[in-house]
């Protein structure tokens, strides 16, 4: 594995196991030392005339290339920075007037909560969405202008989703197509022209950039009115200040990609052997989506009758950091939406966990993170 990803942990404490990357992906060393340059050399605003501008406007220009480059961004697309993927999502919700929305049962909230009146796309046992209730709804819809939008992975499942079938039926029918490729990039291959996609969102802080950045790419003779008013950056789409520092860490993570995926065959093996241990160790446990398509980092497990705020303290005790699906809703009671959606009962959805590893994740991590998961079995379930 690459030095860049190594080792993020051990200045703090070389024990830790950081089993949470779709939360937040660490920051690896050249997005560090990319940050530091922009700092050091003072790049500033990019709006400005002079000279310290144009730099600051080199460096977006610079970042808009490696996009296009890094996931086949086709020409005909523009790209608008915003502060993360939650902007981006909400842009095409709110800033595309006159469009009705088609979404899945299964999108992160900052989809679900920007969606005005949407038709729900259900999911399969799987969280596969169900491309014949998606074509019934559009062959329902004819006659107004829809935007589809069902993300490429699931942030708490990692279920991928057939995001060339869904373009193809949007197209089919006249329609466009959004989707939230925020736990995409990085972990598996995305490329906008092969998969035909019109709109697609990213996140920085989900493949090694810091968060606080995002895009949305998106067809240019498409009206999108800003969310965000002001002084007529980015086109006139987003208002304010380029964050010029996180857009440089989003440019330099986003070189990085095809370095984090060839890894990601080892990881999915690590992944692999966590679930197969696990499923031999206990009976009750269910792995969601294990028999789709998926993320090949992502886990999230059940375990009969122990709440996932139990299991979290005590993985967090034992140095070792999980979450409980989906970090933006930690907190809240609910139980995850996408595990209802996918069949779940209330109860095997308040006690689950989701694993999610990567780069800097070790075989003998692995090892403790089983060791440590049966422990909580053992105290809660076989009360010894
Ligand atoms: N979409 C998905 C699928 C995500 O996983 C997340 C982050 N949890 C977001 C959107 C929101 O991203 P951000 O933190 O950049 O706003």
């Amino acid at each position: 594995m690459a030095n860049e990803h190594l080792n993020l942990f051990s200045l703090e404490n070389s024990d830790y196991i950081y089993a949470d990357y779709n939360a937040t992906f660490p920051v690896s060393d050249n997005v560090k030392e990319s940050i530091l340059e922009v700092l050091s050399k003072q790049v500033l605003n990019p709006s400005s005339l002079h000279r310290k501008g144009q730099e600051a406007r080199r460096i977006l220009q610079d970042a808009r290339d490696n996009i296009r480059s890094a996931i086949g961004v086709p020409s005909n697309k523009e790209i608008v920075f915003t502060s993360g993927a939650t902007e981006a999502n909400s842009l095409v919700m709110k800033g595309i007037a006159g469009f009705q929305h088609v979404i899945s049962a299964v999108e992160h909230p900052s989809i679900l909560n920007s969606a005005c009146n949407p038709h729900i796309i259900p999911v399969n046992q799987g969280g596969i969405v169900d491309l014949l209730a998606l074509e019934r709804i559009l062959s329902e819809l004819k006659g107004n202008r829809v935007i589809v939008s069902v993300m490429m992975a699931n942030n708490e499942t990692g279920v991928v989703q057939p995001v060339k079938e869904i373009a193809e039926i949007a197209h089919k029918f006249e329609t466009i197509y959004h989707t939230d490729a925020a736990q995409s990039v990085g972990k598996i291959k995305v490329n906008m022209e092969d998969l035909g996609m019109d709109l697609l969102t990213l996140s920085a802080h989900k493949f090694g950039g810091i968060a606080g950045s995002g895009v949305l790419i998106f067809n240019k003779d498409l009206v999108i009115e800003p969310i965000i008013v002001g002084g007529g950056q980015e086109k006139g789409l987003r208002g304010g200040t380029e964050n010029i520092v996180a857009i440089a860490g989003l440019s330099a993570a986003l070189q990085s990609i095809s370095n984090l995926l060839s890894k990601m065959d080892e990881i999915k093996e690590l992944r692999d052997q966590l679930e197969c241990e696990l499923l031999n160790l206990a009976s009750g446990i269910k792995i969601f989506g294990k028999n789709s398509k998926r993320l090949p980092n992502t886990s999230l497990i059940y375990m009969p009758g122990v709440k996932s705020d139990v299991q979290l303290m005590h993985f967090d005790l034992n140095n070792i950091a999980v979450s409980n699906g989906s970090a933006c809703s930690s907190g809240k009671v609910e139980p995850s939406h996408v595990l209802l959606a996918m069949g779940a009962t209330r109860e095997q959805a308040e006690c689950s966990i989701r694993v999610s590893i990567g780069p800097q994740t070790k075989p003998q991590d692995i090892r403790k993170i089983v060791d440590c998961w049966y422990n909580i079995y053992e105290k809660n379930i076989l009360g010894k």
